[in-house]
């Protein structure tokens, strides 16, 4: 077959995938232009159809921490597919996840695994409601915890790329029972709590904010929430998709020292693979079926392939010094990029967390809060993206997304993204 282009196969696309994408922010719709279309990836790089190589910040929205077609995942995953490729029955590979992540995720005494992150939170309020006997959730304005109806309320990601914060499709009904505050604002929080603390369910909160670009918690926000959870009767549901192995081995709990009751997980948990996960207390777990009366079920759950992948790459992540380069690397780099704008003029400020991190395009210097991203220069991002894309350095296309360094990211790499930015900074 011939080689073809990135515009043609997106016109192909087009005709019977709705947007020619399965994902919505995968369209580009945030920046502008055709979606690059890729055939290979190797560590840090990216490969598209045309055979143009990129640095890659996406990581696939997170999973490949460990870098791209890593071979002790490729692997793993290659043994077990000689296996069969699944059973909807137990499995051993199935008991060994179940005990590494209780062992690595501090708040972890028992978990059920799932195929997506949308899944696990999903299913992680549904626990929440079924074991309070209560309707009501809370969560953050910008913050996006999958797609599910009850959480598509003001919500980040592709929802605020879009500029549909809130889904149609939504019964009104059911977007009533969440209850949308601001991130940051304990003041907010203990507010709502005075009112009507008693009704919720639980609040549900990225502990690292990553779908708003990359906010972290400010001192005292997540200490916040424990308590007046703890107040109240609610229980505290830490959304660590995004933040899960990539902020700390044990995730942001770990490295904020706050215990939530449930945690959800996904992305680097399954290695690439379709995976998510929730758990937490046993007391809470054990309302789940086929123990209590909560409901949650699923053909491919705990998928042995996917289950290979997710521990092959725990296994690269436990590695003594990980984080500790990882955060290095992604300190460089957005330190770096703050130094290169410095030096061309143009303002800028950057936020970074173990191994994500989000560039503002902005005179403030501290971004805490969702109304300060929408107000950033999206305009310049555009410019920017496009800048850095056509030199071969592949950022998320949105404002509203953040980034996330691997372990492949060496010092070349982080190099070579600086220098592509000192030359498109110089030319905004
Ligand atoms: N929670 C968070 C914090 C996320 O970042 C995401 C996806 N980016 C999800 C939930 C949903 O995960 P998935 O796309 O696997 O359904």
């Amino acid at each position: 077959m011939q080689a073809q282009s990135n515009q043609q196969l997106f016109l192909q696309a087009q005709k019977h995938i709705p947007g020619g994408v399965n994902s919505p922010v995968r369209a580009f719709k945030g920046v502008g232009g055709d979606p690059v279309f890729f055939s290979s990836a190797k560590g840090a790089w990216l490969t598209d159809v045309e055979g143009k190589k990129y640095i890659d910040y996406i990581g696939s929205w997170g999973p490949m921490i460990a870098g791209h077609a890593h071979p002790q995942v490729i692997e793993a995953v290659q043994q077990m597919c000689a296996n069969g490729l699944g059973y909807g029955a137990p499995t051993a590979i199935e008991t060994e996840m179940a005990d590494l992540l209780c062992e690595l995720v501090p708040s972890m005494e028992m978990v059920r695994m799932v195929s997506s992150g949308t899944e696990a939170t999903m299913s992680a309020i549904r626990l929440a409601r079924g074991h309070t006997g209560r309707d009501k959730i809370v969560k953050f304005e910008g913050c996006y915890h999958g797609h599910a109806d009850s959480l598509l309320v003001k919500a980040g990601s592709g929802a605020l790329t879009l500029g549909e914060p809130s889904s149609a499709g939504v019964p009104k009904a059911i977007a009533e029972h969440t209850i949308t505050l601001r991130y940051n604002d304990m003041e907010s929080v203990k507010q709502c709590f005075a009112e009507i603390g008693a009704q919720v369910a639980c609040i549900i909160v990225e502990p690292v904010a990553g779908n708003m670009n990359c906010i972290p918690p400010i001192p005292g926000f997540l200490e916040g929430l424990r308590e007046v959870c703890d107040q109240y009767g609610s229980l505290l549901i830490f959304d660590e998709v995004m933040t899960g192995f990539r902020v700390a081995l044990g995730g942001a709990q770990q490295h904020y020292g706050i215990k939530p009751d449930l945690t959800t997980l996904g992305k680097v948990v399954g290695g690439g693979l379709p995976v998510g996960a929730f758990g937490g207390r046993k007391d809470v777990m054990h309302s789940i079926a086929p123990l209590g009366p909560v409901y949650q079920a699923g053909t491919l759950s705990g998928n042995p392939v996917a289950m290979a992948a997710g521990l092959a790459t725990l296994k690269l992540v436990q590695q003594s010094g990980f984080h500790d380069r990882l955060s290095q690397q992604t300190a460089k780099l957005a330190n770096g990029l703050k130094q290169k704008a410095d030096a061309a003029g143009i303002p800028m400020s950057v936020n970074y967390v173990g191994g994500m991190f989000g560039f503002f395009f902005t005179e403030e210097n501290n971004i805490e809060f969702f109304e300060q991203v929408t107000q950033c220069d999206q305009e310049r991002f555009k410019k920017f993206y496009h800048g850095m894309l056509d030199r071969g350095v592949y950022l998320a296309p949105s404002a509203f997304e953040a980034g996330f360094v691997s372990a492949a990211h060496g010092d070349d790499e982080i190099e070579a993204t600086l220098a592509a930015a000192e030359l498109v900074l110089a030319s905004l």
